[in-house]
């Protein structure tokens, strides 16, 4: 079967003899591989996500046209899927140089106007899949799902993948989810026998965990086994606050609310992503040019030089980080250079 045959009309079908003959593996995960290959009609690099299509749950031909089709929508908080490649079978989409937001936590120390900021663009791109008409689950939203552009802005990627479905067996998909390594990521009612199925308050919840990460900087239940994730989360049990770190400027304590409240036991009481989306604005805002209000603090040990009314520059006393940010037009551009 072609995995093309059922694409919307709209949909680029891409073949092998469109890319260059150099691909370079990305990464290789239990489900697929990530190749950067350069797509000849554009001269532009992109990503191919190629699948292991043997071991996917539900129908995955119509899944994956789904997931390319709905993302047709562009906004700059998600990835833009260019289309589909039957063989190997694959997903095209932007090619994001910076990898994804898990490995960047683990390597490098985000400063906190960053951290907000990216806690805002997450909230930004999920707002948006959540109003679309219905709404669009991600129901894989991890660290490893964030994707980083050239000047570390997050976006968004693989939602739609993994869909629930009316019929689905749960336990089914519970076992997808966890050997997708999803765990610390799976609301506690997920774990209830009698629950349903997922919603969007499925989403808000992974997002919570997301949230921790780039606060703590740490990986969730870190050496505890499945089981045992699976007892304590169901008991209420959740990440330990006291690992975001002592210098925290005091906006922090409101982004802890948020994420305290985004993993509520009890799903009717998460927040939906339209009323987080503001909260995160303004807290993004208030730490956005340093020196505004605790903020001021942090910088002392930092060196300073402003450069011109809107542009900030900051270097680590080891010189291992630099950042600069520049506000201009109706957007921040914060850039980090790595090393
Ligand atoms: P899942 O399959 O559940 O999404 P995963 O995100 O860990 O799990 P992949 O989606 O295969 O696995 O991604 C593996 C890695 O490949 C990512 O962590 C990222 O570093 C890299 N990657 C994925 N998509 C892109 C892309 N569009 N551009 C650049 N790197 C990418
Ligand atoms: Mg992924």
């Amino acid at each position: 079967m072609d995995c093309l045959d059922g694409a919307p009309g709209k949909l680029r079908n891409f073949k092998k003899t469109d890319f260059g003959v150099d691909w370079i593996k990305v990464a290789e995960g239990r489900f697929s591989k990530v190749y950067r290959v350069k797509l000849n009609i554009w001269r532009e690099q992109c990503a191919l996500k190629s699948f292991d299509t043997s071991l996917s749950v539900n129908n995955f031909y119509k899944r994956m046209t789904e997931e390319a089709s709905e993302a047709k929508v562009k906004i700059k908080y998600i990835v833009s899927i260019y289309g589909l490649c039957s063989n190997p079978t694959a997903v095209v989409m932007e090619y994001m140089s910076n990898g994804s937001l898990d490995h960047l936590l683990a390597s490098h120390t985000l400063m906190w106007p960053k951290k907000f900021q990216m806690i805002h663009e997450v909230t930004m791109g999920m707002n948006f899949l959540h109003s679309m008409s219905p709404a669009m689950l991600h129901l894989n939203l991890k660290t490893s799902n964030l994707l980083l552009d050239d000047h570390l802005h997050v976006k968004i990627s693989d939602f739609g993948l993994i869909k629930w479905e009316e019929g689905l067996n749960k336990k089914t998909f519970l076992e997808h989810l966890i050997a997708r390594g999803n765990i610390s990521y799976i609301p506690p009612e997920m774990f209830n026998v009698s629950f349903e199925g997922p919603g969007a308050a499925f989403d808000v919840y992974s997002f919570a965990i997301v949230m921790w990460e780039i606060l703590t900087q740490q990986r969730p239940n870190s050496g505890r086994s499945v089981t045992t994730v699976l007892v304590q989360v169901s008991g209420g049990k959740r990440p330990g606050t006291d690992m975001v770190p002592e210098d925290k400027p005091c906006e922090c304590g409101q982004m802890i609310d948020i994420m305290e409240q985004c993993w509520d036991q009890d799903l009717s009481k998460r927040p939906q992503f339209s009323d987080i989306v503001s909260k995160t604005e303004a807290l993004m805002e208030v730490l956005k040019i340093p020196g505004i209000s605790q903020y001021k603090k942090e910088f002392k040990s930092f060196r300073q030089s402003l450069l011109k009314e809107h542009t900030s520059m900051v270097f680590s006393e080891n010189n291992s980080l630099l950042h600069y940010t520049v506000a201009s037009g109706d957007r921040e551009s914060v850039q980090q250079l790595l090393r």
